[in-house]
């Protein structure tokens, strides 16, 4: 199997389609047919209950088009970009670490020059054409825009979703009762210009994530439900080249992961991985070199899924420190930190700087005493070159030592301002909706196959009359609507064999299907055949929608059997 084989049943049953084929289609963009949006809409569902209802998270939405100062903040105008080189011939443009392959053990730690070197020492050449290649050059992944009519502000698509979040924090903050932690969560689009997407919805130019920034105190980053697993296992490749199977609390113990919320939810994103149908044995967590790490994080580990195309990261984890509030701050000018409230107040001694309002009158006049406030307000770390600038009236001053001094003051406070430190799971959901796909795809004898979990199968019934006529049809499709009308998936099928009926189903992951036949007019009983095992049961069309519920929630059926079962 490769993934051709599942991109084409993707195609074909109506899980993906390559957008705006009718006009030869555009590298790196994919629509959702019917399958695909339903099966991705069960798995953001489950996301965001584990995270909502689970670690009783907060959820918001926030704008994909953001003004530069975001971006210019955030870091990725400046640092967010792949490294390209173009043929010199038919001109297509490659990222250069992914000419590399296996001549370096991590291509993308790489600088130009050194993939310079590579690319001359090896000889590689155009893939496409066999043409020479250019030197290797910076391409920025953001979409630029203008926001309004003419003249109108510089803007950019967001490359990913947190920086909504983040330039919420205060209002989240005020929302959360000015209390930490603070879990936020968000699903919706990002935008990212790649290079030479070619891998089908591995690497798209518009994809969904969904991600969840959660904020804590700096000095704590213990987690309340550590305890209740640390004993679970984790498969890690740690950026020493270990690769090991240890329990979450040892890899914590040892150092290999850095604290214990950054485990924490490493073991939550395997739990959510797994409890949406990714295989546990074609799933680890490799961290990320220090060299490779993104421009905000402090340490970060991929949950990477073993794909036909290799390894692929799905989800990354990162502990972004204080990079982005700290960025906001800087850039907005705005107080974006959390107060830590002490159980008694404390006496602390600081720096503050004394005007000599003395100087300040007979050289500024009326503005002086507005200048002197403004130094008073004014943290003395700030202090550079022996002055200290100040705004008042939308003009600057510089004031020299002579118009202030520093002084150690002694004070009670109730608490300290921080600022909180970021634990981010950001899930690529293209990513995980395809690995559950391929996990689960498997073909027998040209007989294709998708064993996806119920929790996210697009249709969860199949109802089908033995023979569309003699009331069978009409009994069908009152259980159908009675299976729907509970508020589960079916899909009503009456045309060909049954088997092929059967087969239908299979290949777009149906779990369960459910037949009339000439026994129901008797006995009022019908089969009910499950996926995987193809075993077959009796039960009663009375019992159904219960059946139904039960076979989803993986109950024992056997109360609901009537008669024999057929393996
Ligand atoms: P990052 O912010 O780069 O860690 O990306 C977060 C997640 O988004 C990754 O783990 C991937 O699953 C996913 N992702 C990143 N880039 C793309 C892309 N071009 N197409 C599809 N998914 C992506």
């Amino acid at each position: 199997m490769d993934a051709s084989d599942v991109l084409s049943l993707c195609k074909r049953r109506g899980f993906l389609y390559p957008s705006y084929e009718i006009y030869g289609g555009v590298a790196g963009l994919y629509d959702y047919g019917p399958l695909g949006t339903a099966m991705r809409n069960n798995i953001v569902e489950i996301w965001r209950r584990l995270y909502t209802l689970g670690e009783g998270f907060v959820e918001i939405d926030s704008e994909t088009i953001g003004p530069e100062v975001v971006f210019k903040a955030s870091g990725h105008v400046d640092e967010f970009a792949d490294k390209m080189v173009k043929c010199k011939v038919c001109e297509e443009a490659y990222r250069a670490d992914h000419l590399i392959g296996d001549r370096h053990p991590n291509p993308g730690s790489l600088k130009e020059a050194e993939l310079d070197e590579l690319i001359r020492k090896n000889g590689i050449a155009c893939p496409g054409c066999g043409g020479e290649l250019s030197s290797v050059e910076e391409f920025n992944l953001m979409f630029k825009t203008v926001i309004g009519p003419g003249s109108g502000r510089v803007g950019y698509l967001r490359p990913e979703t947190a920086q909504g979040i983040f330039v919420n924090f205060p209002s989240l903050y005020r929302y959360n009762r000015e209390k930490l932690p603070l879990g936020v969560i968000q699903v919706g689009r990002g935008y990212r210009n790649e290079i030479s997407p070619r891998q089908g919805v591995i690497r798209m130019r518009e994809f969904n994530m969904m991600e969840c920034e959660l904020f804590v105190d700096p000095e704590d980053k213990g987690w309340p439900r550590f305890k209740d697993v640390k004993d679970e296992k984790l498969k890690l490749l740690a950026n020493d080249g270990r690769e090991l199977e240890i329990s979450v609390g040892e890899a914590v113990e040892q150092g290999i992961i850095c604290n214990q919320v950054l485990a924490y939810f490493m073991w939550f994103t395997q739990e959510f991985l797994k409890a949406i149908g990714v295989d546990g044995a074609r799933l680890r967590f490799r961290q990320h070199e220090k060299d490779e790490m993104a421009h905000y994080a402090a340490d970060c580990w991929d949950a990477e899924a073993l794909l036909s195309f290799g390894w692929t990261e799905i989800v990354g984890i990162a502990d972004r420190g204080c990079w982005d509030l700290s960025r906001h701050i800087k850039f907005s000018g705005v107080d974006m930190s959390a107060f830590k409230r002490f159980d008694t107040p404390q006496e602390v001694e600081r720096d503050v700087i004394k005007p000599k309002y003395g100087v300040l009158g007979p050289k500024y006049k009326a503005l002086g005493s507005k200048i002197g406030k403004a130094m008073e307000a004014t943290d003395p770390s700030l202090i550079k070159d022996d002055s200290i600038t100040v705004e008042v009236d939308g003009q600057s001053y510089v004031l020299g030592r002579d118009c202030f001094d520093v002084a150690r003051v002694k004070e009670k406070v109730s608490g300290v301002k921080v600022i909180p430190h970021v634990i981010e799971p950001s899930h690529g959901l293209d990513r995980i909706t395809y690995t559950c796909l391929e996990h689960a795809y498997t073909k027998k004898e040209d007989m294709e196959m998708l064993r996806i979990s119920a929790a996210i199968a697009p249709i969860k019934f199949g109802v089908f009359p033995l023979m569309a006529r003699d009331e069978l049809d009409k009994v069908a499709m009152d259980i159908d609507q009675e299976i729907r009308y509970s508020g589960i998936e079916t899909y009503y099928d009456d045309s060909g064999s049954i088997g092929r009926r059967y087969a239908r189903m299979d290949e777009i992951g149906t779990p369960y299907c459910v037949t009339v036949d000439y026994q129901t007019l008797e006995d009022g009983t019908v089969t009910l055949r499950e996926r995987d095992s193809q075993a077959q049961i009796r039960v009663k069309v009375q019992d159904i929608t219960i059946v139904a519920r039960a076979a989803l929630c993986g109950a024992n059926l056997d109360q609901f059997v009537v008669g024999e079962s057929k393996a």
